[in-house]
């Protein structure tokens, strides 16, 4: 017999796959160009010029073994202080390279924190809407999985609902932004709100609440929003980090997590950290990719097209009357559905090769989302399609 919780995670597709299967027969069946598919979070833009040139010098520098061998479990010393350096340059962090962890991406930085952190009984909160694989690493690792609802209005945090799910059992809090699934980037007076919750409560509880940082879209902000670096505000914060994002590299699975050198017995908690990766079977991201991102901290992919593409997406829809969350950052677009069942609006937005993703998986019903990391002629050409779609449901109505 095997694990039954593992065969339902194995079995059962997410809604945003199964949408991308769909997609994928139905390219074959009528033409790639006339299926307007928005369901992946898989970037668009091409990776930087400089990575396929670093990828070759360090293959033709570097002696094989040495390049393709396992390197230290934590990583690289190099990458490692490399990482570091470009943190404490870029937000004067105060790190040190003992307290960088590298990863495979963004998922393993997520799994070992959890992991690292979760005891018997403890509960971890999401804010919604969030990354809907935070409850699958939660529930792996043996925690209770909470949702704290946003600001209806805004999907800023609302602290007041934050307070109410935060109980003495609660070990951290996951906070994501720029936000998959609403773009959202939490201003600075919000994360000031939430670390001063956060601070009240340990004391109260007598323990540290910890704040899981997940910023695969740090880089990716528009109209010069700023993203505060977590570990500036609250002392007992873990950063999770990836470069699937912002150099367009997702199937490379490399990242890293920073843990707070100010945190409670920091020291124990990054070997937590590296204890949960060896427990995960994480040790020893990919090698040749660390190597790169040592050489390459601070550069990314050409952001200005997702800012384009969000131009023309949410200025069209808004045009036709959808109601748009506008997206600060990220590359999604979080919209109300034209009915209350999200999933019946997602089968009807097919009837015009519309693929959008329920809002449920997200915690946020009633919305979808739209991943516009796509080409910005898909964009232009899906625009009748969404105005077909708003008019059958205005004429239903009539
Ligand atoms: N966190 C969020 C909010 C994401 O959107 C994603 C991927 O889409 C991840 C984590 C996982 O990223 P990675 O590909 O680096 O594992």
């Amino acid at each position: 017999m095997y694990s039954q919780s593992m065969y339902q995670l194995g079995s059962k597709r997410s809604v945003i796959r199964e949408t991308f299967e769909y997609g994928r027969k139905r390219k074959a069946e009528i033409g790639a160009d006339k299926v307007f598919d928005f369901s992946l979070g898989n970037p668009s833009v091409r990776p930087p010029e400089i990575v396929n040139k670093l990828l070759k010098e360090i293959i033709d520098e570097m002696e094989p073994t040495a390049l393709h061998g396992y390197t230290s479990a934590p990583g690289d010393p190099a990458t490692r202080q490399a990482v570091c350096d470009s943190l404490n340059r870029r937000f004067k962090a105060g790190l040190t390279p003992d307290f960088i962890y590298m990863t495979c991406g963004a998922a393993a930085s997520l799994s070992c924190c959890i992991s690292a952190l979760c005891c018997k009984g403890d509960e971890f909160i999401a804010l919604a809407p969030y990354f809907a694989e935070y409850k699958v690493f939660t529930e792996a690792a043996g925690g209770k999985f909470r949702v704290a609802m946003p600001d209806p209005d805004t999907f800023q945090i609302d602290i007041k609902n934050l307070r109410k799910e935060i109980c003495k059992k609660t070990k951290a809090v996951i906070l994501n932004s720029p936000n998959n699934p609403a773009g959202v980037v939490y201003s600075e007076k919000t994360i000031k709100k939430v670390c001063k919750l956060l601070k009240d409560k340990s004391e109260k509880y007598g323990h540290p609440i910890y704040l899981i940082a997940d910023e695969p879209y740090r880089e990716i902000v528009f109209d010069k929003m700023k993203v505060p670096f977590l570990i500036n505000y609250y002392d007992n914060t873990l950063v999770c980090y990836s470069y699937s994002k912002s150099l367009s590299l997702p199937g490379e699975r490399i990242g890293y997590v920073a843990v707070s050198p100010k945190a409670e017995d920091a020291k124990g908690l990054y070997a937590a950290v590296m204890g949960a990766g060896r427990a995960l079977g994480y040790v020893c991201a990919p090698s040749l990719f660390q190597k790169l991102v040592a050489r390459l901290p601070e550069v990314t992919s050409d952001i200005s097209v997702y800012k384009k593409n969000r131009d023309i997406l949410l200025g069209g829809l808004e045009s036709f009357g959808y109601i748009c969350v506008p997206p600060q950052g990220a590359f999604y677009l979080f919209v109300k559905a034209l009915e209350p069942d999200a999933y019946a609006f997602c089968e009807k937005a097919k009837k015009y090769e519309l693929l959008l993703v329920p809002g449920d998986d997200f915690g946020c019903p009633g919305y979808v989302r739209i991943a516009y990391c796509v080409s910005t002629a898909q964009i232009e050409n899906s625009l009748p399609a969404f105005k077909k779609l708003i008019e059958d449901y205005k004429n239903d109505r009539s």
